[in-house]
């Protein structure tokens, strides 16, 4: 098994007269800031001018422009859009990071796959917690914790691990588990994950479930209700005690479907699939794809997002809601999972 590191194993103290740079204010950075702060650490926030801004300073940060920020902070935490990242490295931060600095991802997307080529002289490691942003704020709140990965890619003051472990505790990921990884091992799993199972294997399962009983006939607001309301209780059965727990709750009749009717949908075919899936992440192919894609300003990604949004298990799936506003919406972010 692998060593996991809890509250009790780590000390905190590898932080202690570090002021810490969080870039970014989205779903992780508000989460990180908050957090760490309320852990009494010494953080600051950068930003560009706009709504992050506005919104970090009303959280009683001290903001300043990423560059101001990463010259005053030993610890720069980088938690802009992976693809945002390169750039404002190049533009901002790349010129403040003195010996003996540390910098820090939450995904290990840019360093892995070259975007971001650090100078050897600082600590490069990530802190990644294994859940949506707004999930790392509440459950801090809540006392809990969203489990999380650490990884040192570059050990210049000997320290890497410890501060990065000391993060996860401030965080409040040790309350959870914190799990030590490889870059390259975080972000290809992270990506496959998403991919494949959490983001685009969950969606496709979803959709292609309605339109199955549309086409049949069947009322898209039973449809709806049935391949996608009833997954997150599905889900939240598994969260607690795994499919053990989720069968032990259901009847013996969705359980006999179950074992009789999953391995017709998730085949061998279907397993290939997600080796190739994984062979393109591996060899760098998705992540060449999604570079390109922005740099050329997201064509198929607009397009794709706009057809998505169009979809009929989301036209009626908007209606349903509106009639349960018990079923909050997030205002932190669409949702991303690391995921993501
Ligand atoms: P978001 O998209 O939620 O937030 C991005 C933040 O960066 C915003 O505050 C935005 O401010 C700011 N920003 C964007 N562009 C710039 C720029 N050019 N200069 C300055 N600030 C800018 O990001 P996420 O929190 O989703 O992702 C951050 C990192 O965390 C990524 O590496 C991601 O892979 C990782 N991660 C994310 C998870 C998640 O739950 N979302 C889970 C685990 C890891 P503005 O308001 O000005 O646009
Ligand atoms: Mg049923
Ligand atoms: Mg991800």
């Amino acid at each position: 098994m692998a060593k996991v590191y809890y509250n009790g194993d780590v000390s905190e103290g590898f932080l202690n007269g570090k002021t810490v740079a969080i870039i970014g204010y989205g779903s992780q950075g508000h989460a990180h800031a908050l957090n760490l702060k309320e852990s009494g650490v010494d953080v600051i926030v950068g930003l560009r001018q706009g709504k992050s801004w506005e919104k970090a300073k009303e959280d009683g940060f001290d903001v300043y422009p990423v560059q101001e920020a990463a010259e005053k902070a030993e610890v720069i935490m980088v938690l802009l859009p992976d693809e945002q990242q390169p750039e404002v490295y190049k533009a901002s931060i790349e010129s403040e990071l003195t010996p003996g600095k540390a910098l820090v991802f939450a995904h290990g997307f840019n360093i892995h796959f070259n975007q971001i080529v650090p100078p050897s002289d600082v600590d490069v490691f990530l802190v990644a917690p294994k859940g949506p942003g707004h999930l790392v704020r509440r459950t801090f709140t809540e006392g809990a914790g969203v489990p999380g990965l650490i990884a040192v890619y570059q050990d210049a003051t000997g320290e890497a691990k410890e501060i990065a472990l000391a993060y996860a505790k401030q965080i409040g990921a040790a309350r959870a588990g914190v799990l030590e990884t490889t870059f390259k091992e975080e972000t290809e799993t992270d990506l496959f994950g998403e991919q494949a199972v959490l983001c685009g294997g969950t969606s496709a399962l979803v959709k292609a479930g309605f339109e199955t009983l549309v086409e049949a006939g069947y009322q898209p607001e039973i449809a709806y209700f049935e391949c996608l309301h009833e997954l997150k209780l599905i889900v939240d059965l598994m969260y607690e005690g795994g499919l053990e727990y989720m069968r032990y709750s259901i009847s013996d009749t969705a359980q006999w479907g179950d074992f009789q009717a999953g391995p017709r949908i998730v085949t061998d075919e279907t397993k290939k699939e997600m080796k190739a899936i994984l062979d393109d992440i591996q060899k760098g192919k998705f992540a060449k794809g999604w570079i390109l894609e922005n740099k050329l300003n997201r064509p198929e990604y607009n397009a794709i997002n706009t057809a998505e949004a169009n979809h009929p298990l989301e036209v009626v799936g908007r209606e349903l809601r509106e009639m349960m506003p018990f079923v909050k919406q997030s205002k932190q972010k669409k949702g991303a999972v690391n995921h993501g």
